[in-house]
């Protein structure tokens, strides 16, 4: 146990707060910004931070959970608790909540001498820690930042878990602008600067690479030992580098560790260094560029610790690889299954958990788990704490399997079951039910959970659309900043949100609190409903023959012209309740919509029965991305703004009123009105920013290669005889064809794909199922990934490819093709 204990008065000491406390020696054990994660609500202090949201606006849902602690910076909610509510909370007001954070983890960290190891760099840093972890865990207590934890409010938070018990802290720090480094350095305060590859990423908030590194020592500025590359150091003089020990590892000149030899054998890679005049060697067991110098990096750290190089050669040998994503896929028996059996212990255990609640398209939520190794923890302790952890985020059964977690069973009070290892859970898999739940599983590598992972998810073919949910939170937040006060945000999710997915994305977008969904068929938002979300949704085009499904599922309805809005009274005759529409005007797309001439006749309809209440009065802009449109877009606007009035004035009433979609929150701020329509935006790409600059790539499509092919010259490829390759070649056939939605138009090389980062030209024509690229010269293989669009080949591109627009590249993509969602 910590002796350190904190207090809540302590804590308003140490923030500077101004307190407004019913409790003041209430111990205080965990910080929290997430009013999900709640291991120990009573025991929690939350942190109104405003990162994606402000906050602030949690706080009501923290409260209905049992927090009673908040750090807060706006005032009213002291005024509430006056008036009471919030009797039993315990509110410190600060002017920064941010900086009272980092302020609480700086005092934390000068609390303890432990040795500090801190990574940073622009890549590798996260892989450089958990791979420090796997090697050092078996010879230190080790308090490491959970997953890539390595901003202004992770690292703080990863600081506070650092107690009396720990006898080694590794943490990463990252940085997207120049000057936040001095906080994370006082924060993390280290003994043991690793600086990881300096590469391009995270290079806009600077204006120069030197600038860049610059700002990256800060973090070292006391450290002892500075474990570097001079590659990267490149400019600055060895007197000016940070640490009183310097050890330096280099591919190319003089160093520490001067790596002399690197032989890639199978998917391992064997090297040879000198190092005190020695030559010394180890096995790193990975193929891949980045993870050689990732290793690297750990060798030269073992070897700076004191380590012997047999001893560090031994330990390297054993590395595994990270898993740096949560995965969830499709399972058996309309089952999902989360998929995270890389690293397994308690604070990821809750990160996963807090994923698996995000998602509520199953009633029942499973977990499969193995022991967990914490050093220097007892058993009873530990599954104490993880039982209380699963009753918290209310999962409703437990399969455990090892020998430790078995022999705790009597701990958890849930629907639970126990195997001895893997092994005997699949031999009794057989008789082991599972139906609509979301499956989370979770396990220590040893266990090899992967052969679980085999049995209880669908086989996909090798064709997947992977969606990043982080990138998809980004985007939104990027468009969210640009929202003045109050503005509401309906998420255009129609078409299986652009071909991403369905309640996968709503649930995401339900959980940051956008306001309105909206879907174009009803059976789409049926599809919602049952998928676990509640928030309002906007059905486009409402089909008489469904608009019992419609009241049923509480879908509201676009109404567009006079026929659809009496078909829908007359549908409502016999009930009481007013109910929520939404009312289309036509300012120019001549598509759907009342015109001016329409109006009387609707205020009429609507105003002669109280059946129907206008939720909201829209419009749609045609051209708002392009600059050739603006006057047409401004005269779209003011015709709206005019309607709207009117019809306002003829009801009696106010009504939500919104008429921009993506490039109108970028291109046109004054046409926000009460609420935006946000559609291809939040998936990464927007037609109105030059190279949509800002946000995030959401989705990447990936293939495989099937079967490699020596062509001669004159030979040809494919259906009619129409590929050739005049000097002979190689081919590589892939699993994708026009029926997955890469259209035919892409044949005769007009697409590329990317097989490890070259760019390679489609050959004859596409298949239904699969294609042909022309890979001659290329070292590839059967079964090596193939991208058909990422980051660095877009969606943007593919579109120019073949004259089309990013929007269907989107939802072309066929609905066999399945979907892989991430989560970090
Ligand atoms: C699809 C759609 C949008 C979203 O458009 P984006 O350009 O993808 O942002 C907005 N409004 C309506 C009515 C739509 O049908």
């Amino acid at each position: 146990m910590s002796t350190v204990t904190y207090t809540i008065r302590r804590i308003s000491e140490i923030i500077h707060a101004r307190p407004s406390v019913t409790n003041e020696s209430l111990i205080i054990s965990r910080l929290v910004i997430d009013s999900r994660s709640m291991i120990d609500p009573e025991n929690s202090l939350f942190f109104a931070l405003s990162a994606k949201r402000d906050g602030h606006e949690y706080i009501p849902d923290a409260y209905a959970h049992g927090i009673r602690n908040f750090v807060i910076s706006r005032t009213e909610f002291l005024a509430d608790q006056k008036a009471g509510d919030y009797a039993d909370a315990n509110f410190l007001l600060v002017d920064d909540v941010l900086k009272a954070l980092q302020e609480l983890a700086v005092f934390n960290r000068r609390q303890y001498d432990t040795p500090v190891m801190a990574i940073t760099g622009s890549n590798g840093k996260t892989i450089v820690k958990e791979w420090l972890y796997q090697l050092l865990a078996a010879d230190f207590n080790i308090v490491r930042s959970p997953r890539s934890f390595n901003s202004q409010i992770g690292v703080p938070l990863s600081v506070w878990d650092l107690t009396e018990e720990h006898t080694l802290a590794i943490f990463e720090a990252g940085i997207s602008k120049g000057e936040e480094m001095d906080a994370l350095a006082a924060i993390i305060y280290p003994t043991v600067g690793i600086l990881t590859n300096v590469g391009e990423a995270h290079a806009e908030g600077f204006s120069s690479q030197k600038e860049k590194l610059l700002e990256k020592l800060k973090l070292f500025k006391e450290a002892d030992v500075f474990i570097y590359s001079p590659e990267y150091t490149q400019g600055i003089p060895k007197k000016d580098l940070p640490g009183n020990t310097k050890f330096s590892w280099s591919l190319t000149e003089s160093a520490d560790l001067q790596i002399s030899f690197i032989e890639p054998i199978d998917d391992k890679n064997y090297i040879r260094a000198i190092f005190k005049g020695e030559e010394i060697e180890c096995l790193i067991p990975f193929s891949d560029r980045a993870s050689v110098e990732n290793g690297i990096i750990c060798w030269a750290t073992l070897l700076s610790m004191g380590y012997s190089p047999e001893d560090a050669d031994s330990r390297l040998e054993k590395l595994n690889r990270v898993g740096m994503r949560l995965e969830l896929k499709h399972g058996i028996n309309q089952c999902s299954v989360i998929d995270d059996s890389y690293s397994a212990d308690i604070s990821s255990l809750a990160i996963a958990l807090d994923f698996l609640n995000l998602q509520n398209q199953h009633p029942k939520k499973t977990l499969i788990l193995s022991d967990l190794y914490e050093t220097g923890r007892k058993d009873e302790e530990l599954y104490t704490e993880i039982a209380a952890l699963l009753k918290q985020k209310q999962i409703n059964r437990l399969i455990g399997v090892g020998p430790n977690i078995s022999a705790s069973a009597s701990q958890f009070k849930l629907e639970s079951s126990f195997y001895s290892s893997t092994q005997d859970f699949i031999d009794q898999f057989p008789a082991i039910h599972f139906n609509d739940e979301t499956i989370l599983l979770k396990g220590a590598r040893r266990f090899e959970f992967e052969r679980i992972s085999k049995l209880i998810t669908q086989k996909t073919h090798d064709t997947v659309l992977e969606i990043d949910l982080n990138a998809l939170s980004g985007n939104l937040q990027f468009y969210r900043s640009k929202l003045k006060p109050g503005v509401k945000i309906m998420a255009m999710v129609k078409a299986f949100s652009y071909g991403s997915g369905s309640f996968e994305i709503a649930n995401v977008l339900q959980y940051h609190k956008v306001d309105y969904l909206a879907v174009a068929f009803t059976d789409e938002g049926v599809a919602l409903r049952k998928g676990g979300i509640t928030m309002p949704i906007m059905v486009m085009s409402p089909e008489p023959s469904a608009f019992e499904a419609i009241v049923r599922y509480k879908l509201e309805p676009e109404i567009y012209n006079t026929d659809i809005l009496n078909k829908f009274l007359n549908f409502l005759s016999d009930t009481e309740q007013q109910y929520p529409v939404h009312i289309k005007i036509d300012t120019g797309m001549h598509r759907l919509g009342f015109e001016e001439i329409d109006i009387p006749d609707l205020l009429m309809a609507l105003n002669s029965n109280q059946k129907i209440r206008v939720q909201s009065s829209f419009s749609h802009l045609v051209g708002s991305e392009d600059i050739m449109h603006d006057e047409f877009t401004r005269h779209q606007l003011s015709r709206f703004t005019a309607m709207a009035d009117t019809i306002r004035e003829g009801l009696g009433y106010d009504f939500i009123r919104h008429i921009s979609n993506t490039s109108g929150i970028s291109r046109h701020p004054d046409a926000q009105l009460d609420m935006v329509r946000i559609g291809i935006g939040m998936y990464g790409y927007d037609g109105g920013i030059a190279q949509s600059k800002g946000l995030q790539p959401v989705a990447i499509l990936k293939t495989t290669i099937t079967q490699i092919k020596h062509i001669k010259p004159n030979e040809t490829i494919g259906y009619g005889r129409k590929g050739i390759l005049p000097e002979g070649g190689t081919t590589a056939t892939v699993k994708i064809g026009y029926a997955d939605g890469y259209d035919r138009r892409f044949g005769h090389g007009v697409g590329k794909m990317l097989i490890k980062g070259a760019l390679v030209p489609t050959v004859g024509v596409i298949c239904m199922d699969m294609c042909m690229l022309d890979v001659t010269g290329l070292d590839v293989q059967n079964g090596d990934e193939v991208i058909v669009f990422n980051g660095q080949l877009s969606i943007a591109d593919l579109a120019q490819q073949i004259g089309t627009i990013p929007y269907e590249i989107l939802t072309n993509i066929s609905q066999r093709v399945k979907r892989v969602y991430f989560y970090e």
